[in-house]
């Protein structure tokens, strides 16, 4: 599957085009906490700035108002998505409750599809955010509508059953109402939801866009009018990206082509490989026909990226043998890594949703999620096939 050509140039120079002017060639850190100023009146009328939702001003004054390391990082990912700006946040869920803060002054009900993470369900099912929230599947979106929905929130591939959602159709359903894509998943290299009309793109950047595992953080790209609203929130509440952890963010953009081409090739090959095995029932992966019944890949997806997930035959006890049986990959939660993790989706990221919630999104006792990394696709097939080994001699034994 051929990525865009730019985007490999454009994500190893996104943000980074004034470096030559002031002599470095590495992103600059800044770790101020408070900025010194010299005249009190430029110092007002910076901070009435930011406040105001500015993303810059001639001082940053505050740490909580500004940082040019996370600033960076926003341009160069604002770039990557096609859209005016970005806004980073300490982590997937500080950049999700900053959106539907902001959202709350247009109305309070969310529209929200099924399957989606499962923090993101809980977070909007329990309401500890005054919203009200109804589910519904993609198709059933325009249905969902009320007078004071303000927000329609869907995730494509969706977390852990990587079902799709033609983000166009959703868009169109919700007329008026602005659509936020959870897009980690995906990434800029493989679709940009803005371009289908989405007014908010959403990423944990734990995920791939920092892709070591050594980072946690959000970010959404958008607007500037929606940025305006979502840095007011972040100013007032403090849910704050970290300047180091800013700076590994933008780094990590500049190998996430490279990363997301490499594991491509390998899940479309082990999805091949899973497809054939006796202890596997079934194989969700984008590439595969079946899973992709609108041809989602090719026209909003450039590629069917790095993440799969399969149900092993038995059930809960036979995805407790696979996930306890694999010694080269990572047994953890969390995915985007350059280590292959392999985790088991309704005993933790979806353990917090109740049991009709997790039958209603397609949540399997016995599925497993797989986030492939950039190991060799014969060693990583090697660990998986003796894993399923463990869950046919289970079968036996039982
Ligand atoms: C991990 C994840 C989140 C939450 O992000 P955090 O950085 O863990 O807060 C949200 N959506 C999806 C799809 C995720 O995988």
């Amino acid at each position: 599957m051929e990525l865009r050509p730019d985007l490999a140039t454009r994500a190893v120079h996104a943000g980074r085009q004034d470096l030559a002017a002031l002599g470095v060639h590495a992103l600059p850190i800044d770790l101020s906490s408070t900025y010194p100023f010299s005249d009190l009146d430029g110092a007002t009328a910076s901070l009435d700035a930011l406040v105001a939702g500015d993303q810059r001003a001639p001082n940053p004054v505050y740490a909580r108002l500004h940082n040019p390391t996370v600033a960076r990082f926003e341009d160069g990912l604002a770039e990557l998505e096609g859209t005016a700006a970005a806004v980073a946040f300490a982590s997937g869920m500080a950049a999700l409750t900053a959106v539907v803060l902001a959202a709350r002054a247009d109305g309070g009900h969310v529209v929200a599809t099924r399957p989606i993470y499962g923090t993101t369900d809980h977070l909007l099912t329990c309401e500890l955010l005054g919203m009200e929230v109804t589910w519904t599947t993609p198709d059933g979106v325009a249905d969902a509508l009320r007078p004071d929905t303000a927000l329609v929130i869907t995730e494509t591939p969706a977390n852990p059953t990587l079902a799709l959602v033609d983000v166009e159709y959703v868009v169109a359903q919700a007329g008026d109402v602005p659509v936020l894509v959870d897009s980690t998943f995906a990434t800029p290299v493989l679709q940009r939801p803005a371009e289908w009309g989405a007014a908010l793109v959403m990423h944990s950047a734990t995920k791939f866009l920092g892709g070591h595992g050594d980072v946690v953080a959000g970010v959404v790209a958008c607007g500037e009018a929606w940025a305006r609203r979502l840095r007011q929130v972040r100013v007032a509440t403090g849910a704050l990206l970290h300047p180091l952890a800013g700076y590994l963010l933008h780094r990590g953009l500049t190998t996430l082509p490279l990363r997301i081409e490499r594991a491509q090739a390998t899940a479309q090959t082990l999805a091949a490989r899973l497809l054939d095995h006796d202890a596997v029932a079934a194989v969700h992966y984008p590439g595969l026909e079946a899973c992709d019944p609108t041809r989602l890949v090719g026209r909003q997806m450039d590629g069917p990226g790095t993440m799969l997930a399969f149900e092993v035959e038995g059930g809960y006890e036979a995805a407790r043998a696979a996930v306890e049986h694999v010694s080269l990959m990572t047994p953890a939660v969390s995915l985007g890594s350059v280590d292959t993790l392999l985790q088991h989706p309704a005993g933790l990221t979806h353990r917090v949703l109740s049991d009709d919630a997790r039958a209603e999104g397609g949540i399997a006792p016995g599925l497993l999620r797989l986030s492939v990394g950039l190991e060799g696709a014969d060693d990583l097939w090697n660990d998986l096939a003796g894993a399923l080994a463990a869950v046919e001699h289970l079968a036996v034994v039982a």
